[in-house]
């Protein structure tokens, strides 16, 4: 505990970070007031209005999530540097903050399964001027919370590896320029069965089937992607050269989840410190709350609560994030910093809107859009659902064994040996899917 308040007041904060990204040419502060300007805009039109970033600004957003070794940014190779942006960003808008460009999703996996080389042909994708998307696809129409009973198929061939299959609710997947995508070369083996490729979306026999119409995170494009008949070569095969071949490429979609879980909850935390301060902004310009028999303090009180909650799922998601850029979170910690985020999320978005009625929205509609994105982030990187599961389940298991929660019995054979900066999430206690 001493060890994580001495870090916690050396920890960079947001200004630390916009200085180093001003060294790159990026100007936060103005990004953020571009991203507050094109929100509604963005989420009427399901697309990233504008752009909010100048053409300065985009080698640094492109570059954001590379590790240093590849170019990206030293002050950003920290999941809790990482979450403080994301918190920044969340806090403009959450569907813009996580469709900005970069390699998004695709960098766990990519840093946990790829080889140097494949690293390095990967990440200088992102070392240009123009805006660049990664993706990473893993779930199908009839698999998601058991991503491991995927159909998408990958068969070898002389020339190296042909994909079919369909998969769905894709983050940028119709602006990527690159796909992480998973498929089986043998549903009978399971999740051994599962290879991860780097596909890239010029390749023939890929495509842009659809792009789905959200209630939520509008902007952040979800879309369906076709593979029909979709060679790849060889080396499109994610394989670590310096270990034996790889034959649990499932742990790199793991992860991308235990990494991406407490950033995607740092974004929303974001968002709900927008809504604490719209709705206090807006009773302040005089706004009559909806139940006109509320007392003053009844108000004070919602805010307070609102408060409260945000702050402690702050201190949750920044806890993991550093547990995590020590080697020493579990899958649990990521689990639990999206339930509970997930939860203040929606709580604190019913709440502002239950207080603004239909007054308060129409002059802020702000509230209800925060409302819509809180419901696409409880479903997107497992739902709620089954994050509570697997908690229920580590909490069951160290109800026989006197273990920690947060620390479950290691029984994990696949974790690799030694982890990258910026992907540093140990693997234990997994067994499957989302639902692990
Ligand atoms: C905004 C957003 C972004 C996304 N981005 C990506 C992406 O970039 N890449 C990608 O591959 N996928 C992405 N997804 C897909 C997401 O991971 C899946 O939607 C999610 O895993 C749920 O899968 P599903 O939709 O098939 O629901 P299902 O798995 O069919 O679940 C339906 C319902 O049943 C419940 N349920 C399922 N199994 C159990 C169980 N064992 N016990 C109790 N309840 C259960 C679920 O909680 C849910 O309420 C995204 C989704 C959203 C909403």
């Amino acid at each position: 505990m001493a060890q994580y308040q001495q870090t916690l007041q050396q920890a960079h904060t947001i200004d630390d970070i916009g200085t180093a990204l001003a060294d790159r040419g990026l100007d936060l502060g103005l990004l953020e007031r571009r991203m507050r300007a094109v929100s509604l805009e963005s989420d009427v039109s399901g697309d990233i209005a504008g752009p909010p970033w100048r053409p300065d600004d985009v080698s640094a957003l492109n570059m954001n999530l590379v590790p240093t070794r590849y170019g990206g940014c030293s002050a950003l190779q920290s999941l809790v540097a990482q979450a403080t942006l994301m918190a920044c960003l969340g806090e403009a808008d959450a569907s813009l903050a996580l469709s900005l460009p970069g390699p998004g999703l695709a960098m766990p996996p990519v840093v946990a399964l790829a080889s140097a080389e494949q690293q390095a042909r990967f990440f200088q994708r992102f070392q240009s001027g123009a805006p660049r998307w990664g993706a990473f696809a893993i779930t199908e129409p009839d698999c998601g919370s058991d991503a491991t009973a995927m159909r998408t198929i990958a068969r070898k061939t002389g020339r190296g590896w042909v994909l079919n299959g369909t998969k769905c609710f894709i983050t940028n997947g119709a602006r990527a320029d690159c796909v992480i995508t998973f498929a089986t070369i043998s549903r009978q083996m399971g999740r051994y069965g599962i290879r991860a490729f780097l596909v890239d979306c010029n390749t023939p026999g890929f495509t842009v089937s659809r792009v789905e119409r959200m209630a939520g995170l509008r902007a952040t494009q979800l879309a369906v992607l076709s593979y029909a008949d979709c060679e790849v070569p060889d080396d499109a095969l994610l394989v670590r050269g310096d270990e034996k071949p790889l034959d649990d490429a499932f742990s790199g979609a793991q992860r991308s989840w235990d990494y991406f879980r407490p950033l995607l909850s740092a974004v929303m935390i974001g968002t709900c410190r927008r809504v604490r301060a719209d709705l206090a902004a807006w009773l302040d310009g005089g706004g009559t709350p909806a139940d006109r028999h509320q007392h003053v303090a009844g108000v004070e009180a919602t805010l307070l609560d609102i408060d409260r909650q945000i702050t402690a799922a702050w201190l949750l998601c920044h806890c993991t994030a550093w547990k995590t850029d020590r080697g020493i979170a579990t899958p649990m910690d990521s689990s639990m910093t999206k339930a509970f985020a997930s939860r203040v999320a929606a709580r604190v978005t019913r709440v502002a809107i239950n207080v603004a009625g239909i007054d308060g929205i129409t002059s802020c509609p702000s509230l209800e859009q925060a409302y819509r994105d809180a419901r696409a982030f409880d479903i997107m990187e497992g739902t709620g659902e089954l994050q509570r599961l697997m908690i229920a389940r580590a909490a069951l298991r160290s109800m026989s064994r006197p273990w920690d929660i947060t620390e479950p019995p290691s029984c994990d054979t696949t974790a690799p040996d030694s982890s990258p900066d910026i992907a540093n999430v140990r693997q234990s206690g997994r067994e499957t899917s989302h639902d692990a």
